[in-house]
């Protein structure tokens, strides 16, 4: 079974336990628009630890470190497989950073950082369930309120 869902890229990523709903916005954030690689998406697929889940093989493509921080965000049990001649060489799970900067927008509309040309800059407070304070206005935001730039 393991083998069957990586068989299908020789050399890659594949992107597991992503949270269903989570699917979409985790290829928003690979572009995979811009991929010219061979790009598979799944999801209502059944997952013991999620219930359902998605999963995105992408192949010749290694994820960079912004990319990881910002599936973690919004899927924080996916896990990421890099794929070599057709096996799993590498496996880890993603983990939520404790500072975001840049890539997040802060949800207050009113905040200084929505206005001013300055960089946002987040606290991860809690992993699980997600809350981010926002370093300016110090608004708390949860997973729904993550919006991704
Ligand atoms: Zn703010």
């Amino acid at each position: 079974m393991k083998k069957l869902e990586v068989s299908a890229i020789e050399e890659g990523t594949v992107i597991d336990q992503i949270a269903n709903k989570s699917t979409f916005k985790v290829a928003n954030i690979l572009n995979i628009q811009k991929i010219e690689q061979v790009v598979l998406i799944g999801f209502n697929l059944s997952s013991k630890k999620l219930g359902k889940k998605g999963i995105i093989k992408i192949g010749g493509k290694l994820l960079t470190q912004e990319e990881v921080n910002k599936i973690s965000l919004i899927a924080p049990d996916a896990t990421v497989n890099i794929i070599k001649g057709s096996e799993v060489v590498k496996k880890f799970t993603v983990d939520i950073p404790d500072s975001i900067e840049e890539f997040m927008k802060c949800f207050n509309p009113n905040c200084v950082s929505n206005h001013q040309k300055i960089l946002s800059r987040f606290h991860v407070i809690n992993k699980n369930p997600i809350r981010i304070r926002c370093h300016y206005c110090e608004r708390h935001m949860c997973v729904d309120d993550i919006e991704l730039v």
